[in-house]
């Protein structure tokens, strides 16, 4: 079977499904760093769920609780834009990826 030149795509879509993107998950191209949250250092200030781009800070009862691994793409956007400057909630570590 060869695959459409992508000039002969139908232009547009329609997504039959709204609000299922939860039933993807996303994560297995995380390259090589996760973030490790540890709720001790952290003040609560949601910086970090705000500038998720996955969606992927778990809040519970109006507090960070850690990390959804499913949809964390391992940016790092978490870690650069937390405020806390000395032992920081969230650090990125290596995680063994597999191919
Ligand atoms: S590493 Fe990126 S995708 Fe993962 S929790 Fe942090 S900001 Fe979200
Ligand atoms: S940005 Fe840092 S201090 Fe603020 S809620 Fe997230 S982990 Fe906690």
């Amino acid at each position: 079977m060869s695959l459409k030149n992508w000039r002969k795509l139908t232009i547009g879509g329609v997504n039959l499904e709204p609000g299922s993107a939860l039933k993807n998950i996303t994560a297995s191209f995380r390259s090589g760093k996760k973030p490790v949250f540890n709720p001790d250092n952290c003040t609560n200030c949601f910086f970090c769920w705000v500038f998720c781009p996955e969606n992927a800070i778990i809040v519970d009862r109006e507090k960070i609780t850690g990390i959804n691994y499913d949809y964390c793409k391992g940016c790092g956007i978490c870690e650069n834009e937390c405020p806390v400057e000395k032992e920081k909630p969230i650090t990125m570590e290596d995680e063994p990826v597999e191919y």
